[in-house]
């Protein structure tokens, strides 16, 4: 018999009380049932986490290291990190004082989120976007100000984030997602410096989840606002999507000593530290793993390059992808903008799972998100089925 609550209705924290369950989860959890179904709704690797990650972990747990790791993160993780973070991007973090390790990068996004925000607090999010930070900011009392993006090709210019301020200020932060999901645009670094100066006129702080910057295609090249703004910019992303390691839960933060005091002693209240063996198969991962994100990103290339031409040919229209693993495609006209009915029919006829653009925020109508994280089998039997269904649209 479940227990079931009696009387119990005044007694949940009411901003939680005000939030829905994730509209993606949901919608990927109604196709799920359709027999035969190929999913493109899902934002994660299919490739497995590479050995030598793995077994790093399975040596840390068999020489019982299983006791409480430092609140900030094992100190040889922040040094992989740190040098991690200098050889990719030139930055210069100390380990010792301006890192933290927490779980995933859905962990240090509320780690942060949670020392920065007041209720009341005003923080720009630029559309369309994972749609999670919506309910980690509002869940502080915070609140996100979307700003629509789709007119300018998914990119936030300078000009529109300082019409943004002016209209809406008083504004405390920022969070930049590049590469982005669900768009997989990718700032290049004379968008970021124009940003990054507006962010500092303003005396704004700003939060770039940067969880996949290792998946760049083509000739894009990952840049972070720490190169223009390290003194006002906190850097997060970890080892999910690169390392094909959703589950292991390893995420990191990197910004200003001032900030992270603040931001670690959070870490530390809400998850104490993370698992040790899970911190040594992260070591392992930045330390000898230096391989595992350029196969992996050969591995995406690939696909995107089949998917996007594919779907091109039969008419989709798109912002060029760039980078993380999804294609923002405009829907055929026949749906206006109604995305949702053009998902839920795909996937009841077509048999195809995509995500209604409309879910990531303002500016995502009319569009759906297509993840290439999935087999080259699946996703030429999906562009095969998508091509049918399509056709039979203008017959
Ligand atoms: N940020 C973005 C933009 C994401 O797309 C995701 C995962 N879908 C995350 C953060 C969460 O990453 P993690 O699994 O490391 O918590």
């Amino acid at each position: 018999m479940p227990h079931l609550a009696s009387n119990l209705n005044n007694h949940f924290n009411e901003r939680l009380s005000e939030l829905g369950p994730s509209k993606i989860r949901a919608f990927d959890q109604k196709v799920s049932t359709i027999p035969g179904i190929i999913k493109l709704t899902i934002g994660e690797p299919d490739l497995n986490t590479p050995d030598h990650i793995k077994q790093a972990a399975v040596d840390d747990i068999l020489a019982n290291d299983s006791h409480y790791a430092p609140q900030s993160g094992k100190p040889e993780l922040r040094q992989a990190v740190s040098s991690y973070l200098k050889r990719s991007l030139d930055l210069n973090y100390d380990p010792n004082s301006e890192i933290c390790i927490s779980v995933g990068a859905t962990g240090a996004l509320n780690d942060v989120f949670m020392s920065i925000l007041n209720p009341g607090d005003k923080i720009i999010v630029p559309t369309p976007v994972w749609a999670l930070y919506f309910q980690l900011i509002k869940v502080t009392g915070a609140i996100p100000v979307q700003v629509d993006t789709s007119k300018d090709g998914f990119i936030l210019t300078p000009e529109h984030l300082q019409k943004v301020i002016d209209q809406q200020g008083p504004i405390k932060a920022i969070i930049l997602t590049d590469p982005s999901n669900p768009t997989g645009r990718v700032y290049s670094k004379q968008q970021l410096l124009g940003l990054s100066q507006v962010i500092e006129k303003n005396n704004l702080i700003s939060v770039s989840d940067e969880i996949y910057g290792e998946l760049v295609y083509g000739n894009n090249k990952h840049h972070s606002l720490s190169q223009f703004i390290p003194d006002r910019n906190i850097l997060i992303s970890g080892l999910s999507k690169a390392y094909a390691m959703t589950g292991w839960r390893l995420g990191y933060i990197a910004g200003p000593q001032e900030v992270m005091k603040n931001i670690i002693k959070m870490n530390a209240f809400l998850v104490t530290s993370v698992t040790d063996n899970v911190q040594a198969a992260a070591i392992e991962a930045l330390n000898n793993g230096h391989e595992d994100p350029i196969k992996a990103r050969s591995i995406y290339a690939d696909r995107l390059e089949f998917m996007k031409t594919g779907l091109e040919k039969i008419g989709f229209e798109m912002s060029t992808p760039q980078g993380a693993f999804y294609i923002f495609a405009k829907i055929p006209d026949q749906f206006g903008n109604d995305d949702e009915t053009f998902a839920n029919e795909l996937a009841k006829k077509a048999r195809v799972g995509v995500t209604p653009g409309r879910y990531f925020g303002t500016g995502g109508q009319g569009y759906v998100r297509m993840s290439y994280a999935s087999s080259k089998e699946n996703l030429k039997e999906s562009l095969r089925r998508i091509t049918n269904f399509v056709e039979n649209l203008n017959n």
